[in-house]
C-alpha cells in the first residue's frame, strides 16, 4: 500500500497493470459468488456408440451470475484455482451434480454415473479432496459407483506417484476415475499402465479433424487400440458431426460425447431428455 490519496491509488493500479486489476476484480466477484452459491452443474450426456444409449454424463460448472447471466468456466477456473477458491467451487458443483443424479435415480429416470472434473491442485491436497467426496456422497446418500472423477492427463502426469495413490484411494471407495484431455499431456505409457483408472477421454483437438486429417485419424486409432490393450473404456470428446461419429463407431470407440448428441444442459433440461429418451 502506497499512501491514501487518490493519486497514489492511480499509480498503484497502473503499476499492477490492467490484467492484474481484472484478476483481482474477478477474485472478489468469485468470492461473493461462492458465498451466494452461484455455481451449478450443467450436464452433457455420454452415449454408447454401439447402442446410442445414454450411459453417463459429465457435470460442467456454470456460474449463474445475477448481474451477468451464465458465465462459462473458461472465464474463471484459472482464477479460482490461483486464489485457492477451486475447492469450494468444486464442492458446490459436486453437490449439485449428486443432488440431480440422485433425483434421477430415485425417480427411476436414469441409473448412470455422473463425472465431475477435479483440478490438479485438488489432487495435490488429496486428504481434503477425499473428505469432501466422502461428505457429499454421505449427505446425498449417493452410492459411490454413480460418481466418476475426471483428472486431466497433464495434472495426472505432473505428479504421477501422488495421482496414482489418490486414484487408488478413490477406487477403493468404489469411485471410478477417468483421464481427461488424453493425448495432450505426454503420458509415459509405463506410468499410465499403473493408474487404476477405468476410462480415457480422447481430447477434442484430435476428434475435431478426425475425418479430414489422416494424422489425427491415425492418432485416434492408436489411442483406441491402446485403451483396449489396457482394458480401459474410451470416450471421444467434442463429437460435432455425423461423419465423426461414423468414423469413431467404425474404429471401435466405446463412447462419444459432443454437441452432435447434446450441448451441456441445465438439470431441468437433462431431466426432460431422460423422460423422452430413456437411458439403458
Ligand atoms: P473439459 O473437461 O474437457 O470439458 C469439455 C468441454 O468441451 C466443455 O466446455 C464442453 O461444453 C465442451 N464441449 C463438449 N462437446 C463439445 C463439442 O462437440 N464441441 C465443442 N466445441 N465443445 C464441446 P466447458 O463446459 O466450457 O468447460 C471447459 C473446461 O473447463 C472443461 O474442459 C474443464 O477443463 C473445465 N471445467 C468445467 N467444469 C469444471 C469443474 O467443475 N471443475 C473443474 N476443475 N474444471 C471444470
Ligand atoms: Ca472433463
Ligand atoms: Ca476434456
Ligand atoms: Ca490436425
Amino acid at each position: 500500500k502506497k499512501g491514501n490519496g487518490p493519486s497514489s491509488f492511480l499509480i498503484f493500479t497502473e503499476e499492477m497493470g490492467a490484467k492484474a486489476q481484472q484478476t483481482l476484480t474477478m477474485q472478489h466477484r468469485l468470492r461473493r459468488a461462492l458465498e451466494n452459491e452461484e455455481f451449478v452443474s450443467y450436464f452433457q450426456p455420454q452415449i454408447e456408440t454401439r447402442s446410442g444409449r445414454i450411459v453417463g454424463m459429465e457435470a460442467l460448472v456454470r456460474w449463474i451470475s445475477p448481474e451477468h447471466g451464465l458465465i462459462p468456466p473458461g472465464a474463471f477456473i484459472d482464477v479460482a484455482e490461483e486464489f485457492g477458491l477451486i475447492d469450494t467451487m468444486c464442492e458446490q458443483v459436486l453437490r449439485d451434480a449428486c443432488r440431480w443424479n440422485k433425483r434421477w435415480q430415485d425417480l427411476g429416470l436414469a441409473h448412470v454415473p455422473v463425472a465431475v472434473n477435479i483440478s490438479g491442485r485438488q489432487f495435490h491436497n488429496s486428504r481434503q479432496l477425499l473428505t469432501m467426496v466422502d461428505t457429499v456422497l454421505r449427505d446425498f446418500d449417493m452410492p459411490p459407483q454413480y460418481l466418476e472423477l475426471e483428472l486431466t492427463e497433464s495434472s495426472a502426469m505432473s505428479d504421477p506417484e501422488n495421482a496414482i495413490n489418490v486414484v487408488r484411494l478413490l477406487t477403493e471407495r468404489g469411485i471410478s476415475c477417468a483421464i481427461d484431455d488424453f493425448g495432450t499431456g505426454y503420458s509415459s505409457l509405463s506410468v499410465l499402465k499403473r493408474f487404476p483408472i477405468g476410462k480415457l477421454k480422447i481430447d477434442r483437438s484430435f476428434v475435431n479433424e478426425v475425418t479430414t486429417d489422416p494424422g489425427d485419424a491415425a492418432i485416434v486409432c492408436a489411442m483406441i487400440a491402446m485403451a483396449n490393450a489396457l482394458d480401459l473404456k474410451v470416450v471421444a470428446e467434442g463429437v460435432e458431426t455425423q461423419d465423426q461419429l461414423n468414423f469413431l463407431h467404425g474404429v471401435g470407440c466405446d463412447q462419444i460425447q459432443g454437441f452432435l448428441m447434446s450441448r451441456p444442459l441445465p438439470g431441468e433440461a437433462m431431466e426432460a431428455m431422460f423422460q423422452t429418451r430413456p437411458p439403458m
